[in-house]
């Protein structure tokens, strides 16, 4: 499969009648001028100058939330510019995001039309109860009628889904997990939520009735999520809010984030933690008490192993007491690795008898 070249351009809902807790769309609106059909044509022209590889699959991908929830005349005039680019071969497709209350047959059919292939679904939370809590205005029903709408279409479907929202638990993330694995989506985004400036979750905050999670918190409940969507084998497109000038460490100045478990490589943070349990699940197979190994695994996937600021190596020194040696080995699969005992703590004992 080719890999994807992503050209986004952020269609801001303007006028959206909702007013979700979260989101800071509100405040935003006044400032932001609707995107137009000249400035989707420059993006994507500034987007193929500089991709290296003309042999790529190229999608533009309107992001913002409600695609759809805008007024029809806008959202047409804007597939409407990405069509040349289509016909010429340059851009092979066209996502979008949505609410899963703005999808319907009739707007599936005019989506068709324009060559839109991939439909994302901000799904949030499989509880009708803290959809309620958060204003979303609609239910986890509407999120079932869309996505088989969307099947039914030919559409690729995606979902996105928060943890840490008001009154959310551990497990109602997992079971909003699993409820999406039943709808089938290929694609998922997790984000965890963070508290922006103006906005009602801000207020909860200030008044101390809403307490975000903690970066170890989000991790911890981003990777038992993440776990499942892996093994149902629905690809994680994202994890986090991708960093911006608004979405940046709360000390920096511009910055929207009030609290909550901001941090810049949240992924990776996810995915060593994920590294780190399956190593120690490792060590701990052998029963001898291990104190140096060697792990053997994929170049790709040395980051992760090691950890954000060497975590992971610096945890198994601490918590077990072993030394780790890392070697990059491209014939190792991405994803598996290989460990080897260097030294137990018998061989130590013999190095001091001798
Ligand atoms: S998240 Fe909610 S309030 Fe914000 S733009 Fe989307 S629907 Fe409107």
């Amino acid at each position: 499969m080719k890999k994807e070249y992503i050209i986004p351009i952020f269609v801001p809902h303007l006028g959206c009648p909702h007013t979700c807790i979260f989101c800071n769309q509100k405040e935003i609106s006044g400032q932001e001028k609707q995107v137009t059909p000249k400035q989707v044509k420059e993006t994507i022209e500034y987007y193929l100058k500089n991709f290296k590889d003309d042999s790529k699959y190229v999608e533009v991908a309107f992001f913002g939330g409600s695609f759809t929830g805008i007024e029809e005349e806008t959202q047409n005039s804007l597939l409407e510019a990405v069509q040349e680019y289509i016909q010429n071969g340059k851009v092979a497709s066209i996502r979008i995001s949505t609410r899963p209350d703005y999808i319907n047959k009739e707007i599936l059919k005019r989506l068709k039309k324009y060559h839109v292939k991939t439909i994302e679904l901000g799904v949030q939370s499989a509880n009708d109860y803290i959809l309620a809590k958060c204003q979303r205005g609609h239910t986890f029903e509407d999120v079932k009628k869309a996505s088989k709408l969307i099947h039914w279409h030919g559409f690729i479907l995606g979902h996105q889904m928060m943890v840490g929202l008001p009154e959310s638990t551990k497990l109602d993330e997992v079971n909003t997990a699993k409820a999406l694995i039943a709808l089938k989506p290929k694609i998922v985004r997790i984000y965890p939520v963070l508290v922006l400036k103006n906005t009602p979750l801000a207020k909860e905050y200030e008044l101390g009735e809403y307490m975000p999670l903690t970066v170890e918190q989000a991790v911890e409940r981003s990777k038992e999520i993440m776990q499942l969507f892996n093994k149902a084998k629905i690809q994680v497109i994202r994890i986090g809010l991708q960093n911006t000038e608004e979405i940046s460490d709360p000390n920096l100045e511009g910055s929207q984030v009030i609290a909550g478990p901001y941090h810049p490589a949240f992924r990776q943070l996810v995915e060593s933690s994920m590294w780190y349990d399956e190593i120690v699940a490792r060590i701990k197979q052998y029963n001898v008490k291990v104190m140096q190994v060697t792990i053997q695994a994929n170049p790709e996937n040395i980051n992760n192993i090691i950890g954000h600021k060497k975590e992971n190596i610096l945890k198994l020194k601490e918590i077990y007491d072993v030394d780790v040696i890392i070697k990059p080995d491209e014939t190792i699969k991405k994803g598996k690795f290989e460990i080897a005992i260097e030294k137990t703590y018998e061989d130590i004992l013999e190095e001091v008898k001798k």
